[in-house]
């Protein structure tokens, strides 16, 4: 049948669906990266596909992004004359071939990242890019470094041979049929075992087995360190399966398996440090830091020549000890993030060139599963800064303390919580709330030593064993774990006071990412503290009341407290600091037309958007009437301009019930001659008017106004 008719003939169902999709599997799975047939804007089939691609694709069509690539598959291969490598707009690495059988097909072959630099885009893009809405887990579930042309260029040949017999097997075309098919070449690579992509069992059991195991080179002396190769293959492939400290634990038992090394220990990068993350023997349970950095030039070069870097031991009095430390580097491009290290050194030569081959290809495996991790860790700390946020939003609680002692604690993942606050009338701290003890006289006199003192200190205290610090000891102070994190309140120059955590919901010590985690929210909760705070002394003097009754926002009373405070502290250390006036336009007029309550259902909405808007340490008023302040602490005239200007867009593309509303902002920001809090306002308000001069439904910074308005401030 001449080759028309048959491409005809497949087209029509020569080959099933499955048949096809069990050879593309069979041969994905087998050299480890993905395969695929597109045409135009369809993908028809994908295996081992890299999860990269399936969460970009979810539904196979291709967005547009991808329809530039992959989607050009055939054409780009066709301009080639029969294949072509790209690199998408992903940064993957592909292969298009055409297969005459496929007609207007092609296969695309590949989707890897060429290297971990490639690797480390795609995170950034997940965690602080146009990925970020992508599940981070899912988006890296499966998606391999692979920079062998040779394996992808194989992968993309032979499922266009397997395309091609399958199909001369299967003529004169009947019904679909299952199809024996020679085992194909093997590749000079390990099974991916990583694939999580169930591979229908029907297809695959019919098929012989896929790839055979075989050593990279010829440089085994002998059987059995052929085995031993083929099993470290398949135990770094087994680590994709792991997160990265489970593969440091099973890279570490093996490796103190296999050599007999007793001690072992592997180190992690830590900002500009080596640390350890786990060991076994002597090392274990032992804080190691290494004296040599991350990207030290011994430690990058030992990781390039594939050789260990070998580390004497200071002792205490300053010379050297007889113990050393040999110490495998898993290598990157200029920065080493993991090494393993060997106590007192492999017994000999060929183990330690063995042990750096092994670690040479497992690098790029833990580097993929540490930024794996860190989009993980990432996105787990932008939900919980997001929950938190969002749980402050409901200000006008009854139970405010206990409410922020446990939103904090839910954050930092600790059982316990307590809150301290300065009572400026007696001097002393006050416990004002607890959450997870059983009573407060849980939160005994060393949980208040430990507040006390940092109070004093104003700086946090991580407590990684109270037991070494002459505190009572854990068991009388009804703990379950020996660590605990505290850490002082601070609004502008004051101390409110102390937020101390206990037992870590996972039984695990606090630590510098905790503490972190607390101080990316501590504006928010400072602001909600100060605010409780002053919402105790409201309870005690009703006529102090700082919440806005219509809005939920502060009032203006709170706020010009503020706004004095803060401009005290932007005259002492030069902090920038802005100030907003906003008033509602023509709003006379929809009071008249839909009557009052619907205007106070429009300022309600008006001050909702707004706080949607600011960030978390922005504090907004409602000034009066139909007027709102917004105080931006540490925010330049520019900056205050453009949050004005985000406000001002949002409310404009609110829907409001009756009819669309507008809102003219004006903007003064701390300066030399504006350094007090009634010049402040004023400047606000004379920014305001002139939006309103220039037409309403605009931001003016006062800064900016024309040489009349420049008079009005020199005789104001
Ligand atoms: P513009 O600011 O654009 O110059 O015009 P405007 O119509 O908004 O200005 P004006 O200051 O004359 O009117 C403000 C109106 O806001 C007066 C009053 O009807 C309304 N207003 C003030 N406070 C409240 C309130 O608490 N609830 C309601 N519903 N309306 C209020
Ligand atoms: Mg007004
Ligand atoms: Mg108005």
């Amino acid at each position: 049948m001449p080759s028309g008719e048959r491409r005809i003939a497949f087209l029509m169902g020569v080959l099933s669906e499955k048949t096809i999709l069990g050879i593309l599997q069979r041969i994905a799975y087998g050299s480890g990266v993905a395969a695929a047939i597109t045409n135009g804007g369809r993908e028809h089939f994908a295996a081992n596909n890299n999860s990269i691609c399936s969460s970009l694709n979810p539904d196979g069509e291709y967005s547009a992004a991808c329809a530039a690539f992959c989607g050009r598959a055939r054409e780009m291969a066709e301009n080639a004359g029969g294949t072509a490598s790209f690199i998408c707009h992903a940064g993957l690495k592909c292969r298009a071939a055409l297969i005459p059988e496929l007609g207007d097909k092609a296969v695309v072959a590949g989707r890897t990242f060429p290297n971990s630099a490639a690797y480390r885009t795609a995170t950034a893009r997940a965690m602080t890019g146009d990925w970020q809405h992508l599940d981070p887990v899912k988006l890296f579930e499966n998606s391999p470094i692979e920079d062998s042309d040779e394996v992808i260029d194989k992968t993309a040949t032979m499922i266009g041979a397997m395309i091609t017999k399958a199909a001369l097997a299967a003529e004169p075309p009947t019904k679909a049929q299952e199809l024996i098919l020679e085992p194909p070449p093997p590749f000079d690579r390990p099974v991916n075992e990583s694939a999580n992509e169930p591979v229908p069992p029907s297809d695959v059991d019919a098929l012989p087995p896929t790839v055979e195991e075989v050593p990279s080179t010829a440089a085994f002396d002998n059987e059995e360190e052929r085995k031993d190769a083929a099993e470290w293959r398949s135990f770094i492939a087994s680590l994709s399966r792991m997160d990265y400290r489970e593969a440091a634990e099973a890279t570490l038992d093996t490796i103190a398996k296999s050599f007999g090394a007793g001690s072992v220990i592997w180190l992690d990068r830590s900002g500009d440090t080596l640390q350890n993350l786990c060991a076994r023997g002597i090392l274990s349970g032992r804080r190691v830091t290494l004296n040599i950095k991350p990207n030290d030039p011994r430690l990058v070069v030992a990781a390039q020549m594939r050789r260990p870097l070998e580390l004497g031991e200071r002792a205490k009095d300053g010379k050297q000890s007889t113990r050393s430390l040999q110490l495998f580097p898993l290598g990157s491009d200029d920065t080493v993030n993991a090494a393993i290290g060997v106590f007192g050194g492999l017994k000999n030569v060929k183990d330690a060139v063995k042990l750096s081959g092994i670690c040479a290809s497992l690098a790029p495996q833990i580097e993929i599963l540490r930024l794996r991790d860190e989009v993980r860790r990432r996105d787990e700390i932008s939900r919980a800064v997001r929950r938190f946020s969002d749980s402050l939003k409901q200000v006008d609680r009854e139970d405010l303390w206990t409410h922020v002692a446990q939103s904090s604690a839910e954050m930092i993942g600790a059982e316990r919580a307590s809150i301290f606050i300065n009572d400026e009338r007696t001097g002393s701290l006050k416990l004002r709330a607890v959450v997870g003890a059983v009573n407060e006289f849980d939160v005994d006199l060393a949980g208040e030593r430990v507040a006390e003192i940092v109070f004093e200190k104003a700086a946090p205290l991580i407590v990684p064993d109270v037991a070494k610090t002459g505190l009572p000891s854990v068991a009388e102070r009804g703990y379950k774990t020996r660590s605990f994190l505290a850490c002082p309140i601070t609004l502008a120059d004051r101390t409110l006071g102390v937020i101390c955590f206990a037992d870590r919901v996972d039984g695990l010590e606090f630590t510098r990412s905790s503490l972190d985690l607390l101080l990316m929210v501590a504006p928010q909760l400072a602001v909600a503290v100060d605010r409780a705070a002053l919402k105790d002394i409201a309870g005690e003097f009703e006529q102090l009341s700082v919440t806005d009754p219509l809005t939920g926002l502060l009032n203006r009373r709170y706020i010009e407290a503020r706004l004095e405070e803060e401009i005290k502290r932007s005259n002492r250390h030069g902090f920038p600091m802005s100030f907003l006036m906003l008033d509602v336009d023509h709003f006379k007029s929809y009071n008249d037309t839909f009557g009052h309550p619907a205007g106070d259902e429009a300022l309600k909405i008006v001050g909702h958007v707004i706080r949607e808007t600011l960030r978390g340490a922005d504090v907004a008023a409602r000034y009066g009437g139909e007027e709102f302040s917004i105080l931006l602490p540490q925010t330049p005239g520019h900056e205050a301009s453009a949050i004005a200007e985000r406000i001002r867009a949002n409310i404009e593309n609110t829907k409001f019930p009756h009819r669309q509303v507008t809102t003219s902002i004006g903007v003064a920001s701390c300066s030399a001659e504006l350094c007090a809090a009634g010049p402040m306002v004023d400047a606000a308000d004379k920014a305001l008017y002139e939006a309103k001069r220039q037409g309403r439904n605009r931001v003016q910074a006062f800064e900016a106004i024309a040489p009349d308005g420049v008079i009005q401030r020199m005789n104001g």
